[in-house]
């Protein structure tokens, strides 16, 4: 399948790994837009949210638990951060493989773009 993200967790597009299990593969984004930018994915290819259905059981709670290993890891856990899936055209959703960016280390703004 020629998608973007399935390369990344294949090892065939490199990437900077900040966690990893058998559900879940995260990994710096390549544009950051604020000191911690970090992208959670399913190992499991499903184009977004609206497919989220579609997950092996299990792998959204796993996806979440990942979310928050990630936050642990990058110290931003106690600080907050903002959890965002864009989904489709209106959502600005670049690569259809289902990812939650993890956007933190310092105040965001409260309107959401
Ligand atoms: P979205 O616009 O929600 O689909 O998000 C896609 C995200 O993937 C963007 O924030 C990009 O900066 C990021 N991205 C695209 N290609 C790469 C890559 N090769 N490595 C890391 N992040 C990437
Ligand atoms: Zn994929």
């Amino acid at each position: 399948m020629d998608c973007l993200f399935c390369k990344i967790i294949a090892g065939e597009i490199p990437s900077t790994k900040v966690y990893e299990d058998d559900i879940a593969y995260a990994f710096e984004d390549i544009n950051p837009q604020a000191g911690v930018h970090v992208l959670v994915i399913p190992k499991q290819h499903v184009e977004s949210v609206e497919e989220a259905g579609m997950l092996h059981p299990g792998t959204l709670d796993g996806l979440f638990r990942s979310i928050r290993e990630v936050a642990r890891e990058k110290g931003i856990a106690e600080s907050g951060y903002r959890v965002v899936s864009n989904i489709g055209e209106h959502g600005a959703q670049t690569v259809k493989h289902l990812h939650f960016h993890v956007i933190g280390g310092e105040q965001l703004s409260g309107r959401m773009g």
